[in-house]
């Protein structure tokens, strides 16, 4: 994004020190979200990079990927799968887990959500270490289905999350608007 647009982006995203714990600048997206203009380029291009990617699927990543990738996934005309953390969704489910800096979380996507013949761009908001979207990634390939991109609205690029993701995608682009 350039321009007007990406002014207009960048002013609905503020800067929250120390949450949700000390150290941490958590990028706030919520008056992003509050300004319908604001929010509208954001759909649009999102489903601009969904139409690009040729993807038939969007996966929302929990949980501010759900309220940015499903505007994005209608407006292209493809359906939307959730990634959710770890014991939420019914049913059978499959799941990948990621190192923290203490410990691990997973990350789970129903198994008859997708499947092979499914071409699926991953949609976040902010890409900081990488380690929920590379989980993402292995878990849809997992499935059968590939993995055509991954978008986010921002990267924190001092965390390095691009590099990490890079080398797990081979050559899958992976976008920061
Ligand atoms: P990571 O797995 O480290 O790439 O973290 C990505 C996930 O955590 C995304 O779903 C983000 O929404 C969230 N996240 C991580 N760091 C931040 C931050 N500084 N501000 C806002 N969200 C963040």
């Amino acid at each position: 994004l350039a321009g007007g647009d990406r002014e207009l982006l960048l002013n609905g995203i503020r800067d929250v020190p120390d949450h949700p714990k000390a150290g941490v600048v958590f990028k706030d997206i919520t008056p992003l979200l509050a300004d319908p203009r604001a929010f509208s380029v954001l759909t649009d291009a999102l489903a601009a990079a969904v139409t690009r990617v040729g993807a038939t699927a969007v996966a929302g990543l929990e949980a501010r990927g759900f309220i940015i990738g499903a505007p994005a996934a209608v407006r292209a005309g493809v359906g939307f799968v959730p990634v959710r953390k770890a014991g939420k969704l019914p049913g059978e489910t499959v799941g990948e887990s990621y190192s923290l800096e203490y410990g691990t979380a997973e990350v789970e996507l129903q198994a008859d959500a997708i499947g092979p013949g499914d071409r699926v761009l991953i949609i976040d908001d902010v890409l900081a270490t990488g380690g929920t979207a590379g989980a993402s990634v292995r878990l849809i390939r997992r499935t059968g289905a590939e993995v055509v991109g991954v978008t986010v609205l921002l990267e924190l690029g001092f965390l390095g999350g691009r590099e990490l993701l890079l080398e797990a995608l081979d050559d899958v682009p992976l976008e920061a608007l």
